[in-house]
C-alpha cells in the first residue's frame, strides 16, 4: 500500500517517551492520530496521543489488538522484540521496516552493514571471550573500547581500555554479554545527519548538527556544524546510501566522528533522534513532521534550514533553570511532563535561535 494514509488515520507507535510525545504532537498537526503502545504507566507521549495501550510486548493479544487499531506502525526506539513485531506485522504494515532494527539492534551486524557499503567505521572485531579479546587488542591496538552488541545507549555498555592491561576488567564490565572491540578514533568533533526518506524514494537531509555530549549523554546540538562543503556533501551522501541500501521509509540519524582522514561513521539509529530536536525551531518542516509524513505515505515536506539553532538537553536538575529559560530571549522551551525528576534523566530542552 503506497497511497498516502487519510486525514483522521491512526499511526501505532511502540514507546511513549519523548520522541513518541513529539511525534504524536506533529501527526495531530496533520490530521493524523497516534495509538501508543507502551508497558510503563503514564508515559508522555500519553498526554498528546488520540489513545494508549499499557500491555508488555509479550502480550500478545494487546499487541493483536493495538495493531488492529492502526493503520501503520512505527516505533521511537530499537530494541522492540522480535516477537512483537512478528504479531504486529501480521496485520499492519511496519515502518521503517525490519531490517533496519534488524541492523540496529546490533553493533556488530551494523559495523559490517556498513562497511559492506563501502562507508569508514572504526576497526572493529567480535569478542566473545578472553581469547578473542586478546586477539582484537593485538590487532586493532590500544586505546580502545569494548561496547556491548546489543541495548547500549547514551554510553551505557562501554569500556574504554587504556592499555592491555585493561582487557580483564573492561571484559567483566560487559557481564558476559556478546560484545564488539572497537578502535579508539581520534576525532576533531562529532556531528550526525538527520536524513529522511519517503515511501516513493525520495530522499531530504536536515543540515548536519555538532554534537557534544557530557557524561555519555548528548548535551548540545550546534547548527550549522563546523564542516568543509566538501564534508557537508559526503555526510549528507553517505546518509542517503545508507536509506537506500535499507529501502527505508522514515527518520534515520546517522553520527559520524569528524577526522582529518574524513568522516567516519559511529552509528545508526532508525528513528527520530535527540540530535535532531533543533529542527522544530530551524526548520519550517521538523523531523518529527518528517517522519510522519514518510510512514504516511505523504511527501516529505520542506526542511531547509531557515536560522542557526543550539539545542540544549536538560537533563535531572537541569530542570531548576525552567523559570529563567521560560523569559529568555530567542529560546523555545520543549517539556516532555515527566512527572520524576532523576540524575541523567532527560527532561526536556531548548532550542536557540543564535542567527
Ligand atoms: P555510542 O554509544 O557508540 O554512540 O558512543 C557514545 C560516545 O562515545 C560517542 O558519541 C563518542 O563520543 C564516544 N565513542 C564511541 N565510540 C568511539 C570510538 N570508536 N572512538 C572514539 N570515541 C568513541
Amino acid at each position: 500500500m503506497t497511497d498516502p494514509l487519510p486525514l483522521g488515520s491512526t499511526i501505532g507507535i511502540l514507546g511513549g517517551g519523548q520522541l513518541g510525545r513529539m511525534l504524536s504532537v506533529a501527526a495531530a498537526r496533520l490530521g493524523l492520530k497516534t495509538h501508543i503502545f507502551e508497558p510503563g504507566a503514564n508515559p508522555p507521549a500519553a498526554d498528546v496521543a488520540h489513545a494508549v495501550t499499557t500491555a508488555s510486548y509479550d502480550d500478545h493479544a494487546a499487541l493483536k489488538t493495538f495493531a488492529a487499531s492502526c493503520d501503520v506502525v512505527t516505533f521511537e526506539f530499537e530494541n522492540v522484540p522480535t516477537d512483537a513485531l512478528d504479531v504486529i506485522e501480521a496485520l499492519v504494515p511496519i515502518r521503517p521496516g525490519r531490517e533496519a532494527l534488524r541492523i540496529s539492534q546490533d553493533r556488530l551486524t551494523e559495523k559490517a552493514f556498513l562497511q559492506g557499503l563501502g562507508l569508514n567505521v572504526a576497526p572493529f572485531a567480535d569478542i566473545t571471550d578472553a581469547a578473542s579479546l586478546d586477539a582484537a587488542i593485538a590487532d586493532i591496538g590500544t586505546p580502545s573500547i569494548l561496547k556491548t552488541r546489543r541495548f547500549g545507549y547514551d554510553g551505557k555498555g562501554q569500556a574504554r581500555l587504556r592499555g592491555p592491561d585493561d582487557a580483564a576488567s573492561a571484559l567483566a564490565d560487559m557481564n558476559g554479554a556478546p560484545s564488539v572491540l572497537e578502535g579508539f578514533i581520534n576525532f576533531n568533533h562529532e556531528v550526525s545527519v538527520i536524513a529522511a526518506r519517503s515511501i516513493k524514494g525520495d530522499v531530504a537531509c536536515f543540515d548536519p548538527g555538532e554534537n557534544v555530549h557530557r557524561n555519555g549523554i548528548l548535551h548540545t546540538t550546534t547548527i550549522p556544524a563546523r564542516l568543509s562543503s566538501a564534508q557537508r556533501t559526503d555526510a549528507v551522501l553517505m546518509a542517503a546510501k545508507i536509506l537506500n541500501a535499507l529501502d527505508y521509509v522514515g527518520v534515520l540519524g546517522v553520527e559520524l566522528f569528524v577526522t582529518p582522514k574524513g568522516l567516519i561513521v559511529n552509528e545508526i539509529a532508525p528513528r527520530v533522534h535527540n540530535s535532531g530536536h533543533w529542527t522544530q525551531n530551524g526548520c519550517m518542516v521538523d523531523q518529527f513532521e518528517q517522519h510522519i509524513r514518510a510512514v504516511s505515505g505523504w511527501p516529505l515536506g520542506d526542511g531547509s534550514r531557515y536560522a542557526d539553532v543550539v539545542m540544549e538537553n536538560l537533563i535531572g536538575n537541569d530542570m531548576d533553570r525552567v523559570s529563567a529559560l521560560a523569559v529568555e530571549k530567542d529560546t523555545a522551551l520543549h517539556l516532555y511532563g515527566k512527572a520524576e525528576i532523576k540524575p541523567g534523566r532527560k527532561m526536556g530542552h531548548v532550542n536557540r535561535i543564535t542567527r
